[in-house]
């Protein structure tokens, strides 16, 4: 194996390397696909149809062994007792952080990836979001207007499948959508008091989601079990196995290797190029070396930061392409945690839509033209109407969850009743990029591979800290404006850690400047030609929309362009 040489290496096979080896295979590349973790059999892997019976605390988890083992992850709302295998084991994979500056790192390390775990929820950027950093003067300039993108965009959608409504909003451009789920009867009344109070310029939608609401490309339409964080048999919502691995498969061009360590790239300095990458086997923990005329480094944000600057050598002291010294640093992610809930009184009659997999959305509406908040940007809400009660009974339970009250014969009783309805709103907020948010190499920690480990150094500051703040005043007041009665703002006096929002970006950002930027528009980097980076590392700010379906858009742009140029000898 070590002697063949690739046309194109993958690093990593969640949601952009699953699409960078789909589109390199399809256009004819002869490709290795390295993923650090184990392979995943749907079979035995998914669970999203176990039952609390199935499993042996009952979905309520083994506290014990999850603090021991997975003290970061099981501080994500998706690690369950389920599905705990999808997530990493934190003995296993250290990092640091200085001791008042926490930062969640949930991920998981499989083939898939966290495309198996993901929320789904897909929202485009506009120019809105590409012009900002210009328009403000904060950090430098994107290389690349919506014009550019909107093409991949399409060209993404369509093949993922993503239901969703059309509304005509120039911040949050329409897609390429099946039908809509429907919407529980409080999120219509919210849908239309919103509108009617705020005349359009804040809107209630539908949850744009990589979910099918119809068959689509040999996959079948959902039907709606419920925890897709647990796997999908019927391959209903997008995820590399269900998706892209299939495609790059049916080509007979792809070599998946899963147990694959990426620990540094090897780098030829005659001709300033990577010629492969030096790769720990997962098992064996023998280290071997893989050859290719390209690489796409889809490791993750972090991950592939990491990666880069474990592959110093003498020509790039500081970490591989990084002659700009910015390697590492304007991390971001996503402000979380703060939102308003309240009751829904006078639908009793009306019954819930069971377990739709997702929410209502409401696009970011500050700032829109001009500025008319206390901060930069925006947020927008993520939320949904529910009947308690009767459904909580059959939820799957996990600690904290509001089943009905009562013990044994009463709560029998009480199941049979529907409960009240409820509604709740979770603000999304932009975080601005910021130099001090960086990730960098431990001297002195390794992973269970030998790896030096990560430092990670990140912080919410005074823009967020005010947008945070109004999130829950202007969930309630929606709330309020809607009809909810008893209504109740959430989140601590702090944003969550960095991180929690699972939307980690920024540490090899893409720009036309070689000495302020990582990337240039094409996911290249300045330094090394042949060195592709396409997972959230190039984003230069964060919007408040979850990014996933940008970093795909970016990635099948990137491949594409690869391919053209090798095609022209160029690369
Ligand atoms: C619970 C949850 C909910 C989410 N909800 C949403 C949502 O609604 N919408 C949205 O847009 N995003 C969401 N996200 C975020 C989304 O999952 C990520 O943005 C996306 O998966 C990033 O894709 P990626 O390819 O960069 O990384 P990943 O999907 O994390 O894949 C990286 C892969 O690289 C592998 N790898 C890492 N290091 C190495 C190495 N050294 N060598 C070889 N392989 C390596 C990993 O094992 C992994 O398989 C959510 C995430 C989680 C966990
Ligand atoms: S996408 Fe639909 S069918 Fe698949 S796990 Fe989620 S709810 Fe179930």
């Amino acid at each position: 194996m070590a002697t063949k040489t690739y046309d194109a290496i993958v690093i990593g096979s969640g949601i952009t390397g699953g699409w960078a080896a789909k589109e390199l295979t399809e256009k004819g590349l002869d490709v290795l696909l390295l993923e650090a973790g184990k392979n995943i059999d749907p079979n035995k892997d998914y669970s999203e149809h176990k039952m609390p019976y199935d499993v042996k605390y009952r979905g309520l988890t083994d506290v014990k062994f999850m603090e021991e083992n997975y003290p970061v992850q099981r501080q994500c709302y998706a690690c369950r007792e389920y599905n705990h295998h999808l997530f990493v084991n934190d003995k296993e994979n250290p990092y640091t952080t200085p001791a008042d500056k926490p930062y969640l790192f949930l991920r998981g390390r499989h083939v898939g990836g966290r495309s198996i775990m993901w929320g789904r929820q897909v929202y485009r950027w506009s120019d809105l979001d590409f012009l900002a950093n210009e328009k403000d003067g904060i950090a430098i300039p994107w290389p690349v207007t919506y014009k550019d993108i909107e093409p991949w965009y399409d060209y993404v959608e369509t093949f993922v499948g993503i239901s969703g409504m059309k509304e005509g909003l120039p911040q949050l451009p329409d897609g390429k959508f099946l039908k809509p789920m429907a919407m529980s009867c409080g999120e219509r009344i919210m849908r239309q008091k919103i509108g009617e109070k705020w005349r359009g310029q804040r809107v209630v939608t539908i949850g744009r989601t990589a979910i099918l609401t119809e068959d689509h490309k040999g996959r079948a339409a959902c039907h709606y079990c419920g925890p897709c964080e647990q796997g999908c048999i019927t391959r209903s919502y997008f995820s590399t196995l269900n998706s892209t691995l299939p495609a790059a498969q049916a080509t007979g061009r792809l070599t998946l290797r899963p147990h694959s360590v990426v620990r540094g790239l090897i780098y030829d300095k005659d001709s300033n190029r990577v010629s492969g990458a030096y790769v720990v086997d997962g098992v064996s923990k023998q280290e071997l070396e893989v050859k290719g005329k390209i690489v796409f480094l889809c490791a993750s944000t972090l991950e592939s930061a990491r990666i880069l600057l474990n592959s110093a050598n003498p020509r790039y002291a500081n970490g591989l392409a990084n002659s700009s010294g910015v390697l590492g640093h304007y991390l971001m992610d996503h402000l979380y945690g703060s939102g308003a809930s309240g009751e829904f009184p006078g639908l009793e009659e009306y019954p819930d839509l069971g377990r739709r997999p997702n929410g209502i959305y409401i696009p970011r509406f500050q700032n829109l033209k001009g500025k008319d908040a206390k901060y930069l940007r925006g947020y927008g809400f993520q939320g949904g109407s529910h009947r308690a009660g009767y459904l909580g009974g059959f939820q799957l339970p996990s600690l904290g969850s509001s089943l009905p009250p009562g013990f044994g014969a009463s709560l029998k009783e009480a199941m049979k009743e529907p409960g009240g309805w409820s509604m709740s709103l979770s603000g999304f907020g932009e975080c601005l990029p910021d130099q001090r948010n960086k990730v960098e190499i431990n001297k002195t920690m390794t992973d269970k591979w030998g790896i030096p480990a990560m430092h990670i150094t990140a912080d919410w500051y005074e823009n967020d800290q005010t947008m945070y703040d109004e999130i829950r005043d202007v969930g309630a007041e929606m709330l309020e404006a809607s009809g909810c009665k008893n209504v109740r703002t959430f989140g601590e006096s702090k944003p969550a850690p960095p991180g929690k929002g699972i939307h980690e970006m920024g540490t090899a950002r893409m720009g036309n400047d070689p000495k302020t930027s990582v990337l240039n528009k094409w996911n290249q980097t300045h330094d090394i030609k042949n060195l592709f980076v396409t997972d959230g590392s190039f984003m230069v700010s964060s919007g408040c929309q979850n990014p996933s379906i940008t970093y795909m858009a970016f990635t099948a742009r990137a491949a594409n362009y690869a391919v053209e140029q090798m095609k022209k000898g160029e690369l």
